[in-house]
């Protein structure tokens, strides 16, 4: 079968007749049924006696049919997931070179100290005179993350980047409305290349979007933000270094334009990762910015989480932190969670944040020190820049020559005369044995392919994976077009209809009909 752009969907179709097996099996690659399908109704893994007679409660609310929750055994069960578990691509199995998302090795030593009983036992209703350790680790990061970024204030509570975000930009929200102004200040400037969860930020609590163009060299210029500015303006969200990979050298201009419109400036703190120990966000002018400790702090992401994105805030927006934070009274440390006639504008969760990120992210931070989170940063520079000068003789870059921060950026440019797209050299990465790129974005660059390889892969690493993309270039270049539309041929599925996926997801399984 193909999809609906020609590529063939199902292993053991076109040039795959090779990998015919009679199980679908290929060695350790192993077909995997839903649960639904291999379970079945009369089966269990468990051994216990019939209740005895019994009196349901529930009226007519009792059920009336099978519940139709699969049985298996407990090996058929426990097979199940781990054969699941084994077709994921995951950080601890290969390089991962996702750009915009920061995927670095997580140290073992911060999985030990997370698993520690005072930390992972603990539940966020016991007196906090039962957990003053977990609550000095977590005001040693946030002294850290502020000391680090040179901020005021911060709010540790937030659980991702989008949430942060969420946060900073309701402390914003609420300074503004605080001035009288909740009424007039209600857009949002948003760079074309932003992050997609910045206009969506701002729309989520009634801001509207106005987008500002992206220069011809990847970045801002303080002219298009004056030009978009006006007394109806709240803030601007400016990624730095933006999703181009680049640094924005006006941002101290840009920041100081909003200030003199009396707006405020949201700094997306996404890829801290290229300049923690280099720059700080508070020097240059910004007044809130999440940090996702998953992804500068190592910290394991991926598949919605979990992730903590603490959101550091400029003198001017302390007053509207959320609650909770800890302060000392005497020796101990104790949470505020209410606070009279503050201009706070609540709570953005339940408790009080993702204690395993805390304890993962200080354990990153206290074994690198302040020196070695400095190299790190420049590690992840060159490894990204080592990346760009290695393949750019043979790839397009859509900013020239100009050295890039922590992830190197392609565009299609050098596929045109091949036929080929972005899309299928990422899927012929897959049959190399590579999570292929972030492709597709920055929405700004045609046929975008955004590589981020982070400090934490080795010079050998680095070389196989530079070498495989040339060799898969050459060959793109020398028109070996099945390599690539036929790929990936290895994968245990092939291509899927993205599209149709995307616009009519299936996520309910129904039971065939009997044949
Ligand atoms: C990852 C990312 C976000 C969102 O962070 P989450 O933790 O995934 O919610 C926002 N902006 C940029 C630039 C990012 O890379």
């Amino acid at each position: 079968m193909l999809n609906n752009q020609g590529r063939p969907t199902r292993s053991g179709e076109a040039s795959t007749a090779d990998t015919h097996t009679f199980t679908g099996n290929r060695a350790l690659d192993m077909e995997e049924a839903l649960i639904f399908e291999t379970g079945r109704l009369d089966a269990t893994g468990v051994d216990i006696d019939e209740p005895s007679a019994f009196v349901s409660r529930l009226g007519a609310h009792a059920r009336n049919s099978e519940i139709g929750l699969p049985g298996l055994s407990e090996p058929e069960a426990m097979r199940h997931y781990v054969r699941l578990s084994r077709k994921n691509y995951s950080i601890d199995a290969g390089l991962y070179p996702l750009g915009s998302c920061t995927m670095k090795h997580n140290p073992r030593l911060n999985e030990k100290m997370a698993r520690l009983p005072g930390f992972a036992d603990i539940h966020p209703l016991q007196p906090t005179s039962t957990v003053q350790g977990a609550l000095e680790l977590t005001s040693d990061l946030a002294r850290i993350l502020m000391t680090m970024t040179g901020m005021s204030a911060i709010a540790m509570s937030p659980k991702a980047g989008a949430h942060g975000e969420l946060c900073g930009m309701m402390a914003i929200k609420a300074a503004i409305e605080a001035r009288g102004e909740g009424a007039t200040r209600n857009v949002v400037l948003v760079p074309e290349s932003a992050h997609g969860t910045n206009p969506a930020t701002a729309a989520l609590i009634g801001f509207s979007v106005r987008s500002v163009p992206t220069g011809a060299d990847g970045t801002v210029s303080p002219d298009a933000v004056r030009s978009a500015l006006g007394p109806e303006v709240a803030a601007i969200m400016l990624t730095n270094p933006n999703t181009c990979g680049l640094f924005e050298r006006e941002i101290a201009a840009i920041a100081q334009a909003m200030h003199e419109a009396g707006a405020f400036f949201y700094c997306d703190g996404a890829n801290f990762n290229a300049i923690m120990g280099k720059a700080r966000p508070g020097d240059l002018g910004v007044d809130a910015m999440h940090i996702n400790l998953h992804k500068t702090f190592s910290t394991p992401h991926g598949g919605g989480g979990p992730g903590a994105g603490p959101v550091v805030l400029s003198k001017a927006l302390a007053p509207f932190a959320p609650v909770p934070y800890i302060v000392a009274r005497g020796d101990t440390l104790d949470f505020v969670e209410h606070i009279e006639g503050s201009q706070a504008f609540g709570r953005m969760t339940a408790f009080h944040g993702q204690m395993g990120m805390f304890v993962r992210a200080i354990a990153f931070i206290l074994s690198h020190g302040a020196d070695g989170l400095k190299q790190a940063s420049e590690d992840a520079v060159l490894s990204a820049n080592y990346i760009r000068v290695s393949l750019n003789d043979l790839m397009s870059s859509p900013f020239g020559d100009r050295p890039c921060m922590h992830e190197a950026l392609f565009d299609d440019r050098w596929l045109k005369e091949t036929g080929l797209t972005t899309l299928d050299f990422a899927k012929a990465m897959i049959d190399e044995g590579y999570h292929p790129m972030t492709v597709y974005f920055p929405l700004v660059v045609h046929g975008a392919m955004l590589i981020e390889p982070t400090e934490s892969e080795s010079k050998a690493s680095l070389d196989l994976f530079i070498m495989t993309l040339r060799d898969l270039a050459l060959s793109a270049l020398g028109g070996e077009r099945e390599r690539f539309t036929a790929a990936p041929r290895r994968a245990p599925r092939r291509r899927l209809d993205e599209t149709r996926a995307a616009r009519q997801p299936v996520l309910k399984w129904t039971k065939p009909a009997p044949a």
